[in-house]
């Protein structure tokens, strides 16, 4: 008998313990919850910009540069739309160089023409891709001639069919050929609107689309000039001259140096 009670016992004794064991378990830390932490890394996202700051930056380009203009030189419509598919991936400097004597005996779409693929390619045969732009300065010619009167065409889907103009050509010759307000995005404007968080975007055209949400229609005439000058001459991409820039208040870049 006395064995029976003694087996009872250490039964009893086995049942109890084990939400002890589960209790040990429970206490252990969980690693899964240990790697959660580096949520607090996350960057805090900046402010947003209120409309009295964006009014507040605009109007301060605009009295430090009433009429900001491009500098890419031109003669007409033809021209700039000649000289801003030359300058994909090249300087205003570097095409200006070339286009001055070029413009000087082609600056119609049937002198271009008589002038020829030959000839147009060793007038900018200084500049990068030349061969290709040649050729395309040819072509957007000829197709000006045979569909659009030898005229610029005056909407984004006309210039764009054109060969070597895409959506920021078109954006820059419908605002300075024809005064409509669109926001070309070259590096420059795409860097200071990602850079300020004006218009953060992880493609040209998200920050077209966003700065013009943001920027007020009386400053959309010029909003692309003087963004590109800025990106130029002081948001440098390298050593941003923060120290003297006009808005440096108001950016939002947490790496700027002031
Ligand atoms: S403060 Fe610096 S980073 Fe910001 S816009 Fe001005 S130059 Fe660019």
């Amino acid at each position: 008998m006395a064995k029976i009670i003694r087996s009872q016992r250490a039964n009893t004794s086995s049942v109890r313990s084990a939400p002890k064991k589960k209790a040990v378990k429970a206490a252990t830390p969980q690693p899964k919850r240990a790697a959660k932490k580096p949520a607090a890394k996350k960057a805090a996202k900046p402010k947003p910009w209120t409309a009295e700051e964006v009014y507040e930056a605009f109007d301060r380009f605009r009295k430090a540069n009433p009429e900001p203009k491009g500098e890419l030189e031109h003669l007409n419509p033809y021209t700039l739309l000649v000289a801003v598919v030359l300058s994909a991936q090249a300087t205003d400097a570097g095409v200006n160089k070339a286009t001055r004597a070029l413009f000087a005996i082609a600056d119609t779409p049937e002198k271009m023409l008589e002038l020829g693929e030959d000839r147009v390619r060793d007038y900018i045969k200084t500049i990068g891709l030349y061969r290709n732009k040649a050729r395309n300065v040819i072509a957007l010619s000829e197709k000006l001639i045979a569909e659009f009167g030898s005229k610029v065409p005056r909407t984004r889907a006309e210039i764009e069919s054109l060969p070597g103009a895409g959506r920021k050509t078109a954006n820059v010759v419908l605002n300075m050929a024809f005064g409509e307000h669109t926001m070309a995005v070259d590096t420059h404007v795409f860097r200071v609107g990602n850079r300020t968080g004006l218009a953060p975007g992880k493609t040209p055209l998200e920050v077209e689309l966003g700065l013009e949400k943001v920027i007020p229609t009386e400053f959309m005439l010029h909003a692309h000039h003087w963004l590109i000058l800025h990106g130029r001459y002081t948001c440098l991409a390298r050593g941003p001259r923060c120290d003297v820039c006009l808005i440096n208040d108001l950016c939002r870049w947490p790496e700027k140096t002031v």
